[in-house]
């Protein structure tokens, strides 16, 4: 009897051992671990019947706690591995229930009637195995044999309640022959399990990588193992492709530029080998259908087929790099005529000043262009640009990058080489090429047209060593260029620089210097042509400008009128000389008239004969102290409101000269048509006497001022030639270096004093 026990139980042993090997190496099996458990448990069982049926006291007792906790755990297991194979997984606390609950009731039963707590383990063992065929009937063939197994196994323990230790061995053979086929359907049910999980995740896998917008590829050595379809799409080759480009070797000659190919072989080498654990990398490549891509590539090592492969992920970048260099693009270059722009220019200047590197840079302005604009509207201007921008990039695109700055001002630039001079002589090349590009007429739909330029040119590093300078001079020397008519030519010159530099200065300084006290007058003499006596003062404005010294009207006063500030200005310069004026009286009673500069702008003001008449009052100054020059161009070009002006103030008594008489838009009939008192002869008319035809010139101006009773007014006598030759054609008073050159208001006081001496 004992053999059939042993046998079970051996059955039992490597049943469950091998059970729980399988489950071993699949983990996720747990129902084989649970019914590994199940069976080394009941492995126990008979030698733990065998101790319990012995005599003795002692290892009856031991025999019984044994088989009745054997049987029990046993028992619960098989149910927990059932439930998991049926996919109910019992919770811990309900299998440590189980296993307390059967050790409580079968102990207590087995003790009272072995053979009733038999019955109670066939029944229990029965109903739970048919709990178990009822989950497991529908999921397979092994796991429906399984159920069917469980409940023999149940039934079968009946024969021994039935038949008592005559039928053990009879159940012990059927229960290991049931245990086997147990054992047997598990194994299979997990093997197959297991093949399916893994199709299963094979299937997944292979669903992400085909469907995957990455490209995926796995290089061994010169050979392409394995390509995803989206590689293939990204490399614009059709889906079943792959196998066509048979070796890694041929696909990167295709699609890699040269340079990369050596790097990319030692790469490969590196990742295999296992000196790089992974290599992230991006660059251009060439679709199979001839497009340019923009890829980023992330690569390590894989196992494949058991040999080391480098995998590699390909992340297509195309769309947005191509989207980033349109934005790029349309950044830096010009609408209308495609050419790169200002941006463009700078970030080039930056470049090449950054690199040391001799150029040289033209700026082009076309003269007049606003003139098609207004002759035949926006749209042919377009054109003329564009026919322009066309015409430079051909007859000059590989000597220079031609670039359009806006409006009509074009750039060119060109890298020269290191020799001595290099950079003008490429600058002069390129005028060259300008003037035989615009000898020709330009060709529109409709008419043909001829166009000038005006350039200025900038050396680097000759003339300036920054993007900015370069640029100012360049720029600078344009507009010193444009002064010449016809196409012309300026390299760039400092002083050009220095005086739009000055002047945008000074436009900013004036606004300043107005409110703190720093213009103030001089004061020249002006003598009788006779008597040399003193006869009256020119007050003329000096700016004392903090940290550059004293600016001379010719640069202030101009940018004062740009700015509107000559108003102010002008005001300031009035009250300053009647203040003078006023002093002056008070301290040598009887004095001369003085004159004050006054610019075209003021005399555009309605208001300002009052203000004149104003400031004399509150100065308490008779008009006939007061004297207004106006320039001669300012009375020509608004005749209209000169002539009402004028008109206002000399009808207050106050003296109106007409200045730098013969210089501007002369017209000797605006002497007659405004109601001057004076007119002054400008230097430049003064200088060359006595020459015979300029002494004529100023007879003849002598002669119609004193027709219409004028007193005229020699200015810039610096010889006693041009005093006697002014005296003889007739002008009444002389100023200039040869009496006295613009006084402080203390020197001309002494002049002042000299006059009302008692022995003059
Ligand atoms: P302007 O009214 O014809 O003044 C005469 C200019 O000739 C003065 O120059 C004077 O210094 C200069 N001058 C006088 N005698 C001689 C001479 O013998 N030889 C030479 N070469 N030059 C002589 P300045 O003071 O530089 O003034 C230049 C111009 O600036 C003035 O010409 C006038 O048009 C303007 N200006 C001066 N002060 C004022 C002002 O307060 N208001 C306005 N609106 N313009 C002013
Ligand atoms: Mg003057
Ligand atoms: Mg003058």
């Amino acid at each position: 009897m004992s053999a059939e026990l042993f046998l079970n139980s051996g059955v039992n042993f490597v049943v469950g051992l091998a059970l729980l090997l399988v489950w071993n190496n699949e983990r996720g099996q747990n129902f084989v671990h649970w019914m590994g458990l199940s069976f080394l448990v009941q492995a126990i069982s008979p030698p733990a019947f065998l101790v319990w049926q012995t005599g003795s006291p002692a290892w009856n007792t031991i025999g019984f706690f044994t088989l009745i906790t054997a049987a029990s755990t046993s028992l619960t297991l098989w149910m927990v591995g059932a439930a998991d194979l049926a996919g109910h997984p019992l919770s811990n606390g309900r299998i440590a229930m189980g296993v307390a609950g059967l050790i409580v009731t079968g102990g207590i039963a087995l003790w009272y009637e072995p053979r009733l707590a038999q019955a109670f383990g066939a029944t229990l063992t029965t109903l739970a195995a048919i709990v178990a065929l009822s989950w497991l009937h529908r999921l397979g063939r092994y796991e429906r044999i399984t159920g069917i197994a469980m409940v023999l196994l149940g039934l079968n323990q009946f024969i021994w309640v039935a038949c008592g230790n005559a039928g053990l061995p009879l159940q012990a053979g059927l229960a290991t022959v049931l245990r086997v086929v147990l054992g047997l359907a598990l194994l299979h049910a997990a093997v197959s399990r297991s093949r399916g999980e893994t199709g299963h995740l094979r299937d997944q896998f292979s669903h992400l990588i085909e469907r995957s917008h990455q490209g995926l590829a796995v290089m061994q050595g010169e050979t392409m193992k394995y390509a995803n379809p989206a590689l293939l799409r990204i490399y614009g080759l059709p889906a079943d492709g792959g196998p066509k480009i048979a070796t890694g070797k041929q696909w990167r000659n295709s699609t890699m530029p040269e340079a990369e190919r050596v790097v990319a072989r030692e790469r490969h080498r590196r990742i295999v080998v296992g000196e790089i654990a992974q290599d992230h990398w991006e660059g251009e490549r060439r679709s199979f259908d001839g497009r340019t891509l923009h890829l980023r590539f992330s690569a390590w090592k894989v196992d494949w087929d058991g040999q080391p492969a480098e995998q590699i992920v390909v992340t297509d970048d195309t769309a947005r790099v191509d989207a980033m260099q349109t934005l790029l693009h349309q950044a830096t270059h010009d609408e209308l005529t495609g050419l790169p722009n200002r941006s463009a220019l700078q970030q080039r200047l930056r470049d090449l000043c950054a690199a040391g590197q001799p150029f040289a840079l033209l700026l082009l302005d076309v003269d007049r262009f606003k003139l098609f604009n207004e002759a035949h509207g926006p749209s042919v201007g377009d054109e003329v640009l564009r026919a322009l921008a066309a015409g430079l990039a051909a007859q000059l695109g590989q000597q220079a990058e031609v670039m359009r700055l806006g409006e009509d001002e074009f750039a060119l630039l060109a890298p020269a080489g290191n020799a001595a001079n290099a950079a003008e002589r490429a600058a002069r090349e390129l005028v060259q090429g300008v003037r035989q590009l615009l000898t020709q007429s330009f060709k529109l739909p409709e008419r043909r047209f001829f166009l000038d330029v005006s350039i200025g040119i900038a050396l680097h590093p000759a003339t300036a060593a920054s993007p900015d300078a370069l640029l100012r001079s360049a720029n600078a020397a344009m507009h010193e260029a444009k002064r010449t008519p016809g196409i012309s030519v300026q390299f760039a010159e400092e002083r050009f620089e220095r005086g739009s530099g000055a002047l945008l200065d000074a436009e900013q300084a004036l606004r300043a210097g107005m409110n703190s006290d720093e213009f103030a007058l001089v004061y020249q003499p002006k003598v009788d042509a006779r008597s040399h006596a003193l006869v009256g003062f020119e007050a003329l404005a000096r700016w004392n400008r903090p940290g550059i010294g004293r600016v001379e009207p010719n640069e202030f006063i101009p940018a004062a009128e740009r700015t509107g500030l000559i108003g102010p200005l002008g005001n300031l310069i009035l009250t300053l000389a009647c203040q003078q004026i006023a002093e002056w009286r008070e301290t040598f009673g009887n004095i001369v008239p003085v004159a004050v500069n006054v610019s075209p702008l003021q005399l555009l003001d309605p208001g300002f004969p009052d203000l004149v008449v104003r400031t004399l009052r509150h100065f308490n100054i008779p008009p006939a102290l007061l004297t207004l020059e106006i320039t001669e161009s300012a009375a020509v070009t608004h005749m209209e409101q000169a002539r009402e002006r004028i008109g206002q103030m000399r009808a207050q008594g106050i003296e109106v000269a007409l200045d730098d008489f013969g210089t501007g838009f002369s017209s000797l009939n605006m002497l007659r048509s405004l109601p001057l008192s004076t007119v002054k002869i400008d230097r430049t008319l003064i200088d060359p006497m006595p020459a015979p035809d300029a002494t004529a010139v100023v007879k003849a101006i002598c002669d119609l001022a004193a027709a219409l009773d004028l007193e005229v007014i020699a200015e810039g006598v610096e010889t006693p030639e041009h005093a006697s030759s002014a005296l003889a054609a007739g002008c009444q008073v002389l100023q200039g270096f040869l009496y006295a050159h613009p006084l402080e208001a203390k020197d001309a006081a002494g002049w002042l004093r000299a006059r009302s001496a008692p022995d003059r």
